[in-house]
């Protein structure tokens, strides 16, 4: 029998299993590695990954994403109601007083607590594995960022268990990268050398994660992490849809933020535009068709103005950069290279602030999406 890992991340997960000595990650029923962490319940059925993703225009309120931020919450947390206020479809308390959701599936009204959401994507995550495995899956790594609290981590624990799934350890983000950094770092220095010092920098979708590591052949040393909990790419996504809001209030007399369909519409493309915006320096397009009142929408931006934008997150990411420098008492000339991960690294403005904070060129040794999960698996292995 196998042991798979999986990476849940506030926007997609990842399956790997280690294979005939090497690290493999798993492809869904449509060829693709990344399964959207999005759940979506209707009258006669539930649908999990990118199915469910595929209704989140059309089945709003019942379509849940986003979960991760208020597992082992209180709903009256104020960081809930801040997501909250995010969400389209409703965030309630449960009878313990913990945040859950509420939807309409098989005909009733029905809450969901953050454990049985993740759940649905772990049975999801497990089915994928069995089909492409050809075998019964019960044993599994996963990981979780590392600034997440023992009640979150009981949270996730009781997850899989709802899942079927015997979880044999909980893995930080950080250590899983720096795991897979090391098992492939054929060079690195004995234990009588001096150790090799790398940064590891995070950047998901709505979480940074940094940790200075110390590694010696068969040895891996963490040295400190620094994180912002709530700092990642769906704030960029946020910022460019609020300028286009303001943009298409002047010039179309239309208020995105009165429909929360046209609003998730509208987060989505800009999180495309963001993304072209990462490759071309050019100023890139934004067009939506029939966006509200049967009016098409355009727009465009480019690097500057997205760095002008967000300004602000771009500082929260410098001081934590430069948090993880201070914790782990490290000086510049003692770092040997500083590995990015995360799609939002990719931001070249991120790239740019390694480059001043660490005085070094950020290097990609690791594939940006599926390090976290790599670790995972070889964990097992
Ligand atoms: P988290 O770790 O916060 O729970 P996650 O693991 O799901 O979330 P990732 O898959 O690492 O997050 O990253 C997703 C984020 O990276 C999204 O916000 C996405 O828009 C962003 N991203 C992906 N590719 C690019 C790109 N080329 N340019 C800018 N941002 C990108
Ligand atoms: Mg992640």
């Amino acid at each position: 029998m196998s042991v798979v890992g999986f990476d849940f991340g506030n926007q997609t997960c990842y399956i790997a299993v280690a294979r005939q000595g090497g690290i493999e990650t798993i492809a869904n029923e449509y060829s693709d590695r990344q399964t959207p962490s999005v759940v979506s319940l209707t009258d006669t059925r539930r649908y999990m990954g990118a199915s469910a993703k595929n209704q989140q225009i059309a089945n709003l309120k019942n379509t849940v994403w986003g979960w991760k931020k208020l597992i082992g919450r209180a709903y009256d947390d104020p960081l809930v109601q801040k997501e909250k206020a995010m969400l389209p479809f409703e965030v309630v308390p449960l009878e313990n007083g913990t945040a859950g959701v509420k939807v309409r599936y098989l005909e009733e009204n029905q809450m969901f607590s953050p454990e049985q959401l993740t759940a649905m994507i772990f049975t999801k995550l497990k089915e994928t594995a069995q089909i492409a495995l050809g075998m019964k899956i019960i044993d599994c790594v996963v990981s979780v960022p590392c600034y997440f609290s023992d009640v979150e981590r009981r949270s996730m624990l009781a997850a899989t268990q709802i899942a079927g799934l015997n979880c044999l350890r909980l893995m930080n983000d950080t250590t899983a990268t720096a795991l897979s950094y090391g098992i492939y770092k054929q060079d690195l220095p004995t234990l009588e050398e001096r150790s090799r010092q790398v940064i590891f920098v995070d950047m998901g979708h709505s979480g940074l994660q940094l940790a200075a590591c110390a590694f010696n052949k068969g040895k891996l040393k963490v040295l400190a992490t620094a994180a912002d909990t709530n700092l990642g790419g769906r704030d960029f996504d946020n910022l460019i849809a609020e300028h286009f809001t303001e943009e298409f209030r002047d010039r179309y007399k239309i208020d995105a933020k009165t429909r929360p369909r046209a609003w998730v519409r509208l987060v989505n493309e800009c999180e495309k535009l963001k993304k072209r915006m990462s490759s071309n320096s050019m100023e890139m397009p934004l067009n939506i068709e029939c966006f509200m009142e049967d009016k098409d929408v355009t727009g465009k931006m480019g690097r500057e103005k997205l760095e002008e934008l967000a300004v602000g997150l771009l500082q929260r990411v410098e001081n934590t950069m430069k948090a993880v420098l201070q914790y782990s008492n490290l000086k510049l000339a003692d770092i040997d290279a500083v590995e990015i991960v995360g799609g939002s690294t990719r931001i070249p403005a991120v790239k740019q602030l390694v480059q001043k904070v660490f005085g070094k060129e950020p290097s990609t040794t690791l594939n940006a999406d599926e390090a976290v999960v790599r670790g995972c698996a070889l964990q097992c292995a």
